[in-house]
């Protein structure tokens, strides 16, 4: 039976990242994947400036547009904007994005198994067995980088309801040359297009990616918010659109993140910007972590569990968990956040720039602001 150091389930990027650090440093590893790449993944396909500043290396060839302006738009009365010197949104397609990673990853040694679906997973001391829909393998350490869904971290012993899972629903839109050229020049997002959530209109090359986002975990209509949308952006005339509907966990796991030598990085462990949604730059940042606990433990199991841990609790779990109690806080409180946003709406579209470029991360004492806030407004 074939043996590496670290078996990764998944090749999107938080998976493939992880491969690419472990084997630049000459770590067997092996990525075990389900699907041929490149494989289709539902995503806008956003792909914010601190994620892409993040990676070792350029991703030009796979970004479709580059988009330095932002557009907000509350309703139809109130519209912010934001412009940076660097790109603010990249525009990527997840097959390609997701495969260039994975091959930057082969590059330096590691291993892909496409078309191989974990089935199961068994633990003898050290050693972890890992079954496949061809072949078993085994792995000192596993890193489930299997997604929202994460079959890996179920068969490891993870909880189901330990996670906020939200609904989304994506089409990928071919419109008339017309409207493509009006609506191409703009990324955008509108807040409170659905209840509780936000749409987006994120061009591709040649079509535009548009979506529908619910911040409450409730059965709600997507479809029909996405045709009110659509409405909204003045489409009339649709050429060709495919639907694709899946869910993000918005929330960090409730019941750990290590367990017998599995790590769970990305969508797996529910690493999501909770108001946002945006997940890629976190799935990535999430597996570099991973690789670098592993790495600098020399593969030592218990001191790699302390670092991962140590990692995350860093910077990235406070930076969720006070995401966490904002999202709450913006998507909840329609009208009190909506005459805050009237007034400092211009200040809060810079300061989720500033995210998204990585030049800050959600304030600590973001309760009490808001609360002082609240309190300027109404004495
Ligand atoms: C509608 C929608 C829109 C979104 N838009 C954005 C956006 O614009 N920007 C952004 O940053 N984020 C966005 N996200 C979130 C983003 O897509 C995820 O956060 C990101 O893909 C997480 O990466 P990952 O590597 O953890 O998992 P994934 O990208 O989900 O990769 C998991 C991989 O594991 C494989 N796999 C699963 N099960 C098995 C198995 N049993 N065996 C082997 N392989 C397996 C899958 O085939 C897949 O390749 C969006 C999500 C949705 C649903």
């Amino acid at each position: 039976m074939k043996h590496y150091d670290v078996a990764i389930i998944g090749s999107g990027p938080s998976g493939a990242s992880t491969a690419f650090y472990l084997a630049k440093k000459g770590i067997s590893t092996v990525i075990i994947e389900k699907e041929t790449l490149p494989r289709y993944k539902t995503c806008g396909g956003g792909f914010v400036f601190r994620g892409r500043n993040n990676l070792p290396f350029d991703i030009t060839d796979v970004v479709e547009k580059e988009f330095h302006t932002v557009d907000i738009y509350l309703g139809k009365d109130l519209h912010f904007k934001t412009h940076r010197e660097d790109p603010t949104i990249s525009m990527i397609m997840r097959d390609s994005f997701d495969n260039l990673i994975t091959e930057k990853a082969k590059e330096f040694g590691a291993t892909l198994l496409e078309n191989h679906k974990l089935k199961g997973l068994s633990f003898n001391d050290d050693i972890i067995t890992l079954e496949t829909s061809q072949g078993n393998f085994t792995a000192n350490f596993v890193i489930a980088a299997d997604g929202a869904l994460s079959p890996t971290a179920k068969m490891a012993g993870w909880k189901e309801d330990t996670r906020k899972l939200i609904p989304a629903l994506e089409y990928e839109v071919e419109i008339s040359s017309e409207d493509f050229e009006r609506l191409s020049k703009e990324v955008r997002f509108d807040i409170d297009a659905i209840p509780y959530g936000y749409a987006w209109s994120f061009p591709k090359k040649n079509h535009l990616s548009i979506g529908v986002a619910s911040a409450r975990r409730t059965k709600i209509n997507l479809k029909k918010f996405y045709q009110e949308y659509m409405e909204t952006l003045g489409i009339t005339n649709v050429i060709n659109e495919s639907q694709h509907g899946f869910q993000i966990p918005v929330s960090p796991r409730t019941d750990g993140f290590v367990k017998n030598n599995v790590f769970l990085i990305g969508d797996a462990a529910g690493f999501a910007d909770p108001i946002t949604a945006e997940g890629i730059s976190n799935a990535i940042y999430s597996g570099k972590l991973a690789a670098e606990a592993i790495i600098e433990s020399n593969k030592n199991s218990e001191l790699a569990e302390k670092l991962y841990l140590d990692k995350i609790g860093e910077t990235l779990l406070p930076e969720l968990n006070t995401g966490l109690w904002l999202s709450k806080w913006f998507y909840e409180q329609k009208t009190i956040r909506n005459l805050l946003l009237k007034k400092f709406g211009q200040r809060f579209s810079e300061a989720m720039a500033d995210v998204f470029h990585g030049k800050r991360s959600y304030p600590k004492d973001i309760k009490a602001t808001i609360k002082q806030k609240i309190k300027n407004l109404v004495s």
